[in-house]
């Protein structure tokens, strides 16, 4: 019986890689996720043979399933795009605590005086999916509106954090040397909790998909630590590659952002340079604005378009629209292509999705790093609600908080036409000098309306 588990385990563990490999690519990821699917229920039956069922407890896992099953399904089905990292962060949250309870569950069980190869992955596995679990619930409630989505500061901050990181290492020691300290354990995991929330409260704004990432890989490290503790091979490996392709994506998402780790982790996004961000509409400067007319003409007779989508097209559902402008332009010869930058939107990937859900063909979307050249060679950079990712300010003022991040090259386009509701900034929450460019015209409304308008005007010329 135990061979063919290991087996079971062993298909699921090729369906995980396998379907994470898919993932990397919007043309494989629906195929890659269907694939972990599957590995995952596979795992799932594998481990019920493992299981000594008593009445009560396959009560309580049938509960268990059902309440969990019935969240997990209509969360994911209703949740709008918009709203998905903080889904990420609720759904990795309490992954991390339920890896951490197991733990607490097996050190109760090993008794007094475990072994040492026992304790530790226990004790490591209540310490980092406690952190996890709470860190990722101010995370959520962070992204959610809950709380402030800025940093919460206060001084000393750092030392603070030092000494609860310091006391936990003191329980992780007690609890390892001489276990049968009453409730050190319990102890260790308020500590860890404490430290979660104090972990991401300073950390705010456009940093908080990467410490989302980063508690995604610490949720799966914890998940691995239980496997080692449960001797489950398909939790060893599932948690190794969570733990693996959460570390790898935070560290792309800060080089997205020019950033480095620490930075993003000590350096509170936008509060060591308040007030110094540009306030260039409060300057009473001037910018250009065009009619649906003017801007389909000059699209119409163009013989290459970029077109950067951001967050607003996510959140006018103007992907339809865009693709239909593209195909209305490529009919009259002009080239079409959309530049993706790598923060585009609410969440890694965000704008890859939006557009293959409206069949953009994959060909036309190109990353940033391959499309930034091209920007000189354009006659349009069409800018659908994005902001920061073209925000110039990015590459030549020191003090914006966006500084060192590398942008989109759409300054470099013969013609601008920025397509947003109003003058307000972006994520970032900063003023954006692109807007006042002699090259730009500005197309005020709703993204979807705005491109719909645009058809019937490129149409029409
Ligand atoms: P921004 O948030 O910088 O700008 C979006 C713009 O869209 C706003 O200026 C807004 O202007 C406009 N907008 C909003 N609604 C509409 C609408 N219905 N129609 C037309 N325009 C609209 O978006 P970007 O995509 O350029 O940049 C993403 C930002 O988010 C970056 O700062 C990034 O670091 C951060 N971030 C990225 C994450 C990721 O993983 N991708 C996760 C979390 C944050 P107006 O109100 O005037 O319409």
């Amino acid at each position: 019986m135990n061979t063919i588990i290991e087996l079971a385990y062993l298909v699921a563990a090729v369906c995980f890689i396998l379907g994470l490999k898919q993932l990397s690519s919007p043309k494989g990821a629906r195929n890659g996720n269907r694939i972990a699917a599957v590995g995952m229920v596979i795992a799932l039956v594998a481990t019920l043979p493992l299981l000594h069922f008593t009445t009560a407890g396959v009560i309580i896992i049938a509960i268990g399933v059902v309440i969990g099953g019935a969240v997990g399904s209509i969360g994911a089905r209703m949740v709008k795009m918009t709203a998905i990292p903080q889904m990420v962060a609720l759904f990795n949250g309490v992954g991390g605590g339920a890896a951490a309870l197991v733990a607490v569950a097996e050190l109760l069980r090993f008794g007094q005086h475990p072994a040492f190869a026992e304790a530790f992955p226990s004790v490591f596995s209540i310490v980092i999916g406690s952190v996890s679990f709470a860190g990722s619930m101010v995370a959520f409630a962070k992204l959610q509106e809950l709380m402030t989505g800025k940093p919460i500061t206060y001084p000393g901050q750092q030392v603070v954090n030092g000494i609860l990181a310091a006391a936990i290492l003191g329980f992780v020691i007690a609890v390892l040397a001489v276990a049968s300290i009453p409730f050190s354990f319990v102890s260790l995991m308020v500590l860890a909790l404490v430290l979660g929330v104090a972990f991401v409260l300073p950390i705010g704004g456009a940093d908080m998909p990467v410490v989302i990432s980063l508690l995604n890989a610490f949720t799966g490290l914890a998940v691995a630590a239980s496997g080692f503790t449960l001797n489950n091979f398909a939790l060893i490996v599932a948690g190794t590659l969570v733990g693996a392709s959460g570390s790898i994506l935070t560290k792309l998402m800060s080089d997205a952002m020019g950033r480095s780790l620490g930075n993003v982790l000590f350096g509170a996004f936008g509060q060591t340079h308040a007030g110094t961000a540009a306030v260039a509409g409060k300057e009473g400067r001037s910018v250009r604005s065009g009619s649906a007319e003017d801007i389909g003409t000059l699209l119409a007779y163009s013989q290459r378009v970029i077109i950067v989508p951001g967050y607003g097209l996510a959140v006018a559902q103007a992907q339809h629209a865009a693709r239909e402008l593209a195909e209305v332009l490529e009919k009259r010869g002009v080239e079409v292509t959309y530049a993706i930058h790598p923060v585009a939107g609410r969440m890694p990937g965000h704008m890859n999705v939006l557009l293959a859900e409206a069949n953009v063909p994959y060909e036309q979307l190109k990353e940033m790093d391959e499309v930034n050249d091209e920007f000189k060679n354009a006659d349009v950079a069409l800018i659908v609600g994005a902001n920061d990712v073209v925000n110039p300010s990015a590459r030549n003022a020191p003090g914006s908080p966006i500084f060192g991040m590398p942008i989109l090259n759409a300054d470099q386009a013969k013609n601008i036409v920025f397509m947003k509701r109003s003058m307000r900034p972006g994520f970032a929450g900063i003023d954006n000098d692109l807007m006042y460019d002699p090259k730009t015209l500005m197309f005020f409304g709703d993204a979807k309306d705005s491109l719909t308008k645009l058809v019937s005007a490129v149409k029409a010329a």
